[in-house]
């Protein structure tokens, strides 16, 4: 069974960038600082106080991505407390952390949160009307699978 989360109009946007991605990723915040500023910002720790110097708003930073960051964005996800993340990772380096590159994007697909993962991606989602209304997001029900074992 699905259920309805709402995702508010002012959302809380997760921004995450490995190291050949963080030019990237604060070209694309500059360009939409006005969308952007509209909502709360968190984000892994190095990218976090990037984007924070680069656009002058405030952002939550989290530990850095290999130190647990991605973990953070993740059990966020799943408290249900991030709307939208915006991940430009790197699809040409290997990354220490892989394992939590992949457990954050899986549980971000589990709870039907939009992910962009590249800046064309990212530029669709910020420009959708979308983004500035309430949104009613389908999640899966997970009491089946935790009944699974009952009696
Ligand atoms: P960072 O982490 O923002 O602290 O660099 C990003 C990552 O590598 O996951």
């Amino acid at each position: 069974m699905i259920t309805n989360k709402t995702i508010p109009a002012r959302k809380t946007i997760a921004l995450v960038a490995h190291d050949n991605k963080k030019q990237d990723i604060i070209e694309w915040a500059l360009y939409n600082k006005g969308s952007l500023s509209r909502h709360k910002l968190c984000a892994t720790g190095t990218t976090g106080s990037l984007l924070e110097q680069a656009l002058d708003v405030k952002v939550h930073c989290l530990k850095s991505g290999p130190y647990g960051g991605d973990q953070q964005v993740g059990s966020r996800i799943a408290e249900g407390d991030i709307d939208l993340l915006i991940f430009f990772w790197d699809p040409l380096t290997q990354q220490p952390h892989d394992p939590d590159i992949k457990a954050l994007l899986r549980l971000a697909v589990l709870w039907n949160i939009p992910v962009a993962c590249d800046r064309a991606s990212a530029d669709f989602i910020i420009s959708s009307p979308l983004m500035n209304v309430d949104y009613e997001r389908p999640v899966p029900d997970l009491s089946a699978h935790m009944n699974r074992l009952k009696r």
